[in-house]
């Protein structure tokens, strides 16, 4: 007998209730936000621990140092050791430290041969010279005239076409250049019989030889005058980077800033130009460490400076909200030679304030800043250093300086007395700390919408 079961009728398994959604996205969402808080806080900028004893170095000690790193142009191993050694004294008083790297590299001379072709009794001979900065490669072929050291406009009529050679000039090797070439000379070659060494000063990029010689090279080649003789020049030049150095609290908004110049010019150990605005900086973040006003000031040490304020542009350029609380930027340039007693070219309000801390405060204006810098109009603004492009966007500066000594811009630029520039800082900071207690208003943007701050 056979037994047929029937088959039960199949019964839905028991299923779990659908989990409502909430319950996949609420952790994951928990557990995202919790990753990201914590990589946002490790990401978070902190103010490195302050070292005991760092903000008691004096401006004497800094300049041992600096002095040890040599010239620091623009793209030189003593430019980049001067800024990580900036870094660390900044860090070491508990400033925060980043570098602003400019958008551009900076175009610097790095070879300058120049020649030049006479006849001899042998056959063709070559002198050599070098080119001077802002020349280009380039060769003229022309008949030598000898200028004398003060040539006048009147003696260079005529000489269209030739070649010419001076000894010495009288005045800065660029504006005699530039006299020789509007008047048609094709190319230069400057005796170098100075009795001192020539003040840096280069040409606007000049298509035409101007070279200078050794004295003895100037006596072969005056031989020449009257001849048919050849100038050739070759020029190299290398991009180099260039940053600017901020050093502030994290917490801090720049409602006072302290600035100088941290490069030098080719050729020159830039001793009171500027390594003593860089002794000013640090002694200003020094005093400032540990009171309040560390909260509300900047430091920065600009790039690329003697190119033409190419870091402090750049700066102004990419902090124009932060700067719109700037209540006083304060620039030392050259502030370690007294040439002149400690000077001042301010802000009218901020001149009152300096005047405040030290009656007998010399007031100076600064030389009108060029008419590229005004488009072409003509301007009140004054200005020869980094606190120009603050000035143009409508803050106020205060370009704290002691004159121009013998040795500026010149290879001679080799001491300074880091007392003056310490004196230069403690003055900027009375007067820093007497703008913050002073009542004021933030300054409207500048712009097209806003007020025309030119
Ligand atoms: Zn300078």
């Amino acid at each position: 007998m056979v037994t047929v079961t029937m088959p039960r009728p199949l019964r839905p398994l028991p299923t779990r209730p659908p989990v409502p959604a909430w319950k996949v996205l609420l952790p994951a969402l928990i557990a995202g936000g919790v990753g990201w808080g914590a990589w946002q806080a490790a990401a978070r900028p902190v103010n490195p621990p302050a070292q005991p004893g760092a903000a008691l170095i004096r401006g004497a000690q800094d300049w041992q140092t600096l002095r040890g790193f040599g010239p620091r142009e623009t793209g030189s191993a003593g430019n980049a050791r001067t800024l990580d050694w900036a870094q660390a004294q900044f860090e070491a008083l508990g400033y925060r430290v980043t570098r602003q790297a400019l958008p551009d590299p900076v175009s610097m001379p790095a070879g300058r041969e120049a020649a030049i072709q006479v006849d001899g009794p042998g056959g063709p001979q070559t002198l050599t010279g070098e080119a001077l900065i802002g020349t280009q490669t380039s060769g003229q072929t022309g008949r030598l005239v000898r200028l004398p050291p003060g040539v006048t406009d009147a003696q260079l009529e005529g000489l269209l076409g030739r070649l010419a050679v001076t000894t010495c000039p009288d005045g800065p090797w660029r504006d005699l250049a530039d006299r020789v070439l509007n008047a048609g000379i094709l190319g230069l070659v400057i005796v170098n019989d100075c009795p001192h060494p020539p003040a840096y000063s280069p040409l606007a990029n000049v298509a035409l030889p101007v070279l200078s010689v050794t004295p003895d090279v100037g006596r072969a080649l005056l031989d020449h005058l009257g001849r048919e003789v050849t100038f050739t020049t070759t020029v190299r030049t290398q991009d180099a980077p260039a940053w600017n150095l901020i050093a502030a609290r994290v917490e801090a908004s720049p409602d006072v800033l302290f600035g100088a110049h941290l490069d030098s010019v080719p050729g020159s150990p830039g001793a009171n130009d500027n390594a003593s605005g860089i002794l000013a900086v640090l002694h200003a973040a020094r005093q400032a460490a540990g009171t309040p006003l560390a909260g509300r000031a900047w430091f920065v040490l600009f790039g690329a400076e003697e190119q033409g304020l190419l870091g402090s542009r750049a700066f102004v350029r990419a902090h124009p909200l932060p700067l719109r609380n700037t209540r006083a930027m304060l620039n030392f340039d050259m502030v370690g030679v007294d040439a002149e007693p400690l000077g001042v070219d301010a802000h009218p309000d901020l001149l009152t304030l300096a005047r405040r801390a030290r009656p007998d405060l010399r007031a100076f204006r600064d030389a009108p800043a060029t008419t590229r810098e005004t488009f072409g109009r003509s301007s009140p603004v004054t200005g020869r250093s980094d606190n120009l492009p603050f000035k143009l966007i409508g803050v106020r500066t205060a370009f704290l300086h002691r004159g121009e000594d013998r040795h500026y811009h010149r290879a001679t630029d080799t001491t300074l007395d880091p007392a003056l520039a310490e004196d230069a800082a403690t003055l900027a900071v009375q007067v820093a700390r007497a703008a913050l207690d002073t009542p004021w208003t933030p300054r409207e943007p500048c712009g097209i919408t806003g007020r025309d701050c030119r």
